[in-house]
């Protein structure tokens, strides 16, 4: 199933008005206004979209990637990982000794208390650190070993991120944002552009392209943090606290749709929270305290399709 059709899916499924409806409720939770109109016409988005399977040097650059298909072979593995920050004289170790491996097409969640270490975790699962002990493989490389520009652009190709705070550029406008994934892999300006406006008609936001996170509400800034994880069609999502910032409506939204997108897609999702709400969609909870393991929990009625 392409994005496409699974954005279509979801949209039949959830009906675009009351998504609207209930992100707007966001909106009012931080009392800013909003005037989005609704999606005009869902039907004419989806033909337009530059993500369909016609779409065939997208589509290649995708397979090309030579991801391991195999669920025997893990996605990403960390082995007796530690993360230790220098405070002064001090030390502290955020992270004491994780081993975990994490398989294409799972939904996880990796649930803790504020203060566990799920961000710290996060940074490492996505490559954007490295441990100060143990190490890390994604996709069998030792990250470790690789230099900051194969890094980096294995991190751009395989991992859609959406932070805790959206991490969204304060002097970009929302366009801007959503093409900032793009502009990294060299796309042609055209086609990252025609992306970029498919992704924010999908979320809701074609009005508000020109406005700058700060001319935005929290809700909105959350969806321009989804479209710009969607942008290259990442294999895998990684989100910190997704419900964090949003109420509870909104957080359902953007949960059920991360949820499309490991159902119909395929596509492996992985989640740091401490929001006990968010377990009924894991088909594996990591229970995460004082930077370690206590318990790993498979749930069988989430299992991915085969
Ligand atoms: P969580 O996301 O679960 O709330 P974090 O991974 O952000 O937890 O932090 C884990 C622990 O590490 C916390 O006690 C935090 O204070 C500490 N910590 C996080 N980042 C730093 C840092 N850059 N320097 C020092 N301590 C840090
Ligand atoms: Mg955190």
């Amino acid at each position: 199933m392409t994005l496409t059709e699974i954005i279509e899916t979801f949209k039949m499924k959830l009906n675009a008005s009351n998504i609207l409806n209930s992100l707007e409720k966001a909106a009012d939770f931080y009392g800013e206004s909003n005037n989005d109109p609704e999606m005009s016409d869902p039907g004419e988005t989806i033909k337009n979209s530059p993500y369909s399977s016609s779409d065939s040097d997208f589509v290649k650059s995708l397979e090309a990637e030579n991801l391991s298909r195999n669920r025997e072979v893990p996605l990403i593995k960390l082995t007796d990982v530690w993360k230790t920050y220098q405070m002064g004289e001090s030390e502290f170790a955020a992270l004491r000794g994780i081993n975990l491996e994490i398989y294409e097409g799972e939904f996880l969640v990796v649930l803790g208390p504020s203060g566990s270490g799920k961000s710290t975790l996060m940074n490492l699962l996505g490559c954007l650190d490295l441990p100060s002990k143990g190490m890390v493989f994604l996709n069998s490389s030792d990250i470790s070993e690789l230099d900051e520009s194969e890094l980096a652009r294995i991190r751009g190709q395989m991992i859609g991120f959406i932070f805790q705070s959206f991490n969204l550029i304060p002097t970009l406008n929302t366009q801007e944002n959503v093409l900032l994934p793009l502009e990294f892999q060299e796309e042609d300006v055209r086609k990252a552009r025609k992306k970029a406006a498919y992704l924010l008609e999908i979320v809701g936001l074609s009005d508000k392209k020109h406005n700058l996170p700060s001319q935005l509400s929290g809700g909105q800034r959350q969806r321009v943090a989804i479209a710009r994880s969607l942008a290259v069609n990442p294999p895998v999502i990684l989100a910190d606290e997704p419900t964090g910032n949003l109420d509870s409506k909104t957080g359902d939204y953007i949960l059920e749709f991360l949820d499309g997108l490991n159902k119909k897609e395929g596509k492996t999702i992985i989640i740091v929270t401490h929001d006990l709400e968010l377990v009924k969609y894991a088909t594996r909870i990591v229970y995460i305290r004082d930077g370690q393991i206590e318990k790993i929990e498979e749930c069988t009625r989430n299992k991915p399709e085969e």
